[in-house]
């Protein structure tokens, strides 16, 4: 390849390697307290920053301070109060950037575009398969907010059934989102496993109860999955995305696709086969599509359509 053919290969992918230097860059951010312990300094300061920051992440987490939006939501109802101003913060970052965030910062999100970067031939799920399985996000955050409700209303009524209830769910009560969420486990349950591991010198900790070691695996086989499928979990799995696409399928900002110069799927069709969000924009209407809230907003089809006939309005 020579320099010229180099230097143009840049210039069509800039979005893509401006998104790329967004989530590497993120990425450090979020996670900085790994920054402190490879250079033995002190970033205290950024942990306003990242505790703002829209992420499915933990309060317990070791290695980031941050702790998601979704995950303070399901905290404050734990414990009775109904957190009416972070959910307006959530709606609102949501209709002013649609689902930005997903595409550009969610460490997750990123974690799956690395495994997608494997150099594979990337395969597609039957579409009646598809459309099935993005329920399955739904039903997690309802599974989550039937089991908490009780808590919600208890708390301040019936303090004696809510410890006893919170005592029975056990650790689901410390943390609704838990269980259910790929950036517990990486960034919560699997550096505290392979601590105690180290500490005892043997695998025995993987093995401490069945739930563990299925939640383990089921999470394993989801990133493994997503060398072949890009951003499995996302599409089918993560309660924040489950959130995110009811509301950002209203957002202000969105993409529209040009009915003139458009040539559609049979004379092209590029769009819709570089989405990783297996979206089909060409049934979608000309002045707006949002793959029903699915899009993340990578733009990727954008970059792609060799038309120039997919664009941003904002309104
Ligand atoms: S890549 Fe562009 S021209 Fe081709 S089908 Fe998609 S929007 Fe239309
Ligand atoms: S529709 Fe376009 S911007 Fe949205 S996820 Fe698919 S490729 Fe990315």
């Amino acid at each position: 390849m020579n320099i010229k053919s180099f230097l143009l290969k840049i210039k069509n992918h800039r979005t893509t390697i401006s998104r790329h230097i967004v989530q590497i860059v993120a990425f450090i951010i979020i996670n900085y307290i790994l920054l402190e312990v490879i250079f033995s300094i002190n970033l205290l300061s950024l942990d306003r920053l990242v505790k703002i920051l829209p992420i499915i992440n933990s309060p317990r987490n070791p290695i980031s301070s941050g702790a998601g939006i979704m995950e303070y939501i399901f905290y404050f109802i734990v414990e009775g109060i109904f957190p009416i101003f972070l959910i307006a913060v959530l709606v609102i970052i949501l209709l002013l950037t649609n689902r930005v965030f997903c595409g550009w910062i969610c460490p997750i999100g990123t974690i799956q575009d690395a495994c997608a970067a494997i150099p594979v031939p990337k395969k597609r799920v039957k579409i009646s398969t598809h459309k099935s399985l993005l329920k399955i996000k739904y039903v997690f955050v309802i599974l989550i907010t039937i089991i908490v409700f009780p808590l919600a209303i208890t708390a301040t009524t019936n303090y004696e059934f809510y410890l006893d209830y919170r005592a029975n769910i056990g650790e689901f009560g410390d943390k609704p989102m838990g269980f259910f969420s790929l950036s517990e486990y990486i960034f919560v349950f699997f550096p505290n496993m392979i601590i105690d591991m180290i500490q005892t010198g043997s695998i025995q900790p993987l093995f401490s109860n069945m739930l563990t070691f299925i939640t383990f695996f089921f999470y394993f086989i989801i990133i493994v999955l997503s060398v072949w499928y890009p951003r499995v979990y996302c599409r089918y799995f993560c309660p924040f995305a489950a959130i995110a696409s009811a509301v950002s399928e209203y957002s202000f900002l969105k993409l529209t696709r040009n009915p003139v110069r458009c040539v559609g799927r049979s004379e092209c069709g590029i769009c819709e086969k570089v989405c990783p969000k297996q979206i089909r924009m060409l049934d979608e209407p000309f002045e707006f599509f949002t793959g029903k809230g699915e899009c993340n907003f990578c733009l990727k089809c954008k970059e792609s359509c060799p038309y120039d006939a997919i664009d941003m309005k904002f309104g």
